[in-house]
């Protein structure tokens, strides 16, 4: 039985994240999305908000194997605390790569055996970025292509 971890800001929720989870549905027998605040980020949706979003698409979707939780402090101890062996995580770019390499290196020295896996993103979401979408949003851009129908209404409340 293999427990896997998507952790990540999802602030907003994008296709691009909804297509990382789906496909991680399939890989592994339980996925945890594990909502944790970026400190390096400026907050748009608060962690509570995002829950509900993104359990709508996992409902849509009906993968049953998923759920959403909110965590404050480090992944590795949410990934202890449930037995999960495995942090996924996806990949836009050589310049998300080199990010995401590193954070892999500190949490396998942080979290004794856990192991990241990355999945490289598909050409449909290949520039979505939560911080571009904050930025055209800002500027009141359409971002329907880009998020979900309910999270764009989400988003649209706050401008
Ligand atoms: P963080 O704040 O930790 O970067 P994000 O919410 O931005 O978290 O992203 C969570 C995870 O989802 C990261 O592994 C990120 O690389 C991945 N991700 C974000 N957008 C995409 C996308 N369009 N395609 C594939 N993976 C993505």
């Amino acid at each position: 039985m293999i427990r896997a971890v998507f952790p990540g800001s999802f602030d907003p929720p994008t296709l691009g994240h909804i297509n990382i989870i789906s496909r991680g549905a399939l890989l592994f027998d339980s996925l945890d999305v594990v909502i944790a605040a970026n400190a390096r980020k400026v907050p748009l949706l608060k962690p509570r908000q995002i829950k509900i979003l993104l359990e709508e698409q996992i409902r849509n979707l009906k993968l049953s194997t998923v759920k959403v939780v909110v965590h404050n402090g480090l992944i590795v101890d949410y990934c202890r605390s449930m037995n999960a062996s495995v942090l996924l995580r996806g990949v836009r770019s050589s310049s998300d790569f080199n990010y995401e390499f590193e954070l892999s290196i500190l949490n396998k020295q942080l979290g004794g055996g856990i192991e990241t896996i990355f999945l490289p993103t598909e050409p449909g979401y290949l520039v979505l970025r939560s911080s571009t979408i904050k930025e055209i949003l800002k500027y009141r851009g359409s971002i329907s292509e880009m998020v979900p129908p309910a999270v764009e209404k989400a988003l649209l409340k706050l401008v």
